[in-house]
């Protein structure tokens, strides 16, 4: 049987002490993991990717979906026979900074698109949240992967820090003084007092129309999961982790009944208890109880990533 992982973050594996025991505050959590991210060297995130990868092989997981910020787990990932797509990050709160990036990546995802073991591992891009890009990243980046056929993956919909930033710029991300803790400063950002819900910015922003992987989409609305189906984007559900960081249950059923592709996803090591993709979908058993049959769940973990349709 072959399993899939539809989100993970295996350069983090090796951070596993950062990882909540008890469900803590998102915003808190997020500034602690880029304090501590930023320090590491290439060998430590080498060997966390090496991990991650011994992790999934023994849950028997064959297709994952993995967000890399450092650019090292495509080659990894492909020899070692695993299928899916590897997403290199970018993330800026500065308009300036944010593009030249982009432009970075891009160079890089063209060169991993010419790499011969390119094929059943495939590269993509993933913007990483709201909260942290500048809106013209999303607007460029989405329509760059539209026109070029590249994967897209973003964070959306996730925490209430989140849902507060873009309804009226409150909360923790629209407070100053939370980017000046970040080791590497973010950048000028001004508030994003757009009055809109996290799915519809990005519907605003046009990074609908490239069919984006949505990580999370927890905080959502019939309105927004019409406009993912519409639009033959996907979502991917990792609920053990929305659990730690006190982000709430996806209306799975909803998701489901509308149409949306779903994947199961454990997230990072620093925000869920193993990789074990497996034991995701038992935690979700129990947490769609009443909501959505077991043997729903159950087709999700054997879904082929990504799924052609
Ligand atoms: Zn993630």
């Amino acid at each position: 049987m072959t399993l899939t992982n539809a989100h993970t973050h295996l350069e983090l594996t090796n951070m596993r002490h950062l990882c909540p025991q008890e469900p803590v505050d998102f915003a808190d959590w997020i500034r602690g993991l880029a304090g501590h991210q930023s320090l590491r060297t290439s060998k430590q995130i080498m060997a966390g990717i090496e991990q991650g990868i011994a992790e999934l092989q023994a849950s028997g997981v064959t297709y994952v979906g993995d967000i890399n910020t450092s650019q090292l787990s495509f080659e990894p990932l492909a020899r070692f026979g695993l299928k899916g797509i590897v997403y290199l990050e970018v993330f800026w709160r500065g308009r300036g900074r944010a593009l030249r990036l982009l432009e970075r990546v891009q160079e890089k995802i063209r060169e991993i698109r010419r790499h011969p073991l390119h094929g059943d591992m495939q590269i993509g891009l993933t913007i990483h949240a709201p909260y942290s890009c500048h809106p013209e990243l999303f607007r460029r980046g989405a329509a760059w992967c539209k026109q070029e056929a590249v994967p897209l993956c973003i964070h959306i919909a996730e925490s209430q820090a989140e849902v507060d930033l873009l309804a009226d710029g409150s909360g923790p991300f629209g407070e100053d003084r939370w980017y000046y803790r970040w080791p590497q400063k973010l950048g000028i950002f001004k508030r994003l007092p757009t009055g809109l819900r996290p799915v519809e910015y990005l519907a605003s922003l046009g990074v609908l129309e490239a069919r984006p992987l949505l990580v999370h989409a927890i905080r959502v609305n019939d309105e927004d999961i019409r406009m993912i189906a519409d639009s033959g984007s996907a979502v991917v559900h990792c609920p053990r982790s929305n659990h730690l960081l006190s982000c709430g249950r996806m209306p799975l059923e909803q998701y489901l009944a509308a149409g949306v592709d779903v994947y199961l996803g454990t997230d990072s090591r620093v925000s869920s208890p193993d990789l074990d993709i497996r034991a995701e979908a038992e935690f979700a058993k129990q947490l769609h109880q009443g909501f959505v049959a077991p043997e729903a769940i159950d087709a999700l973990l054997v879904k082929p990533f990504p799924c052609e349709n």
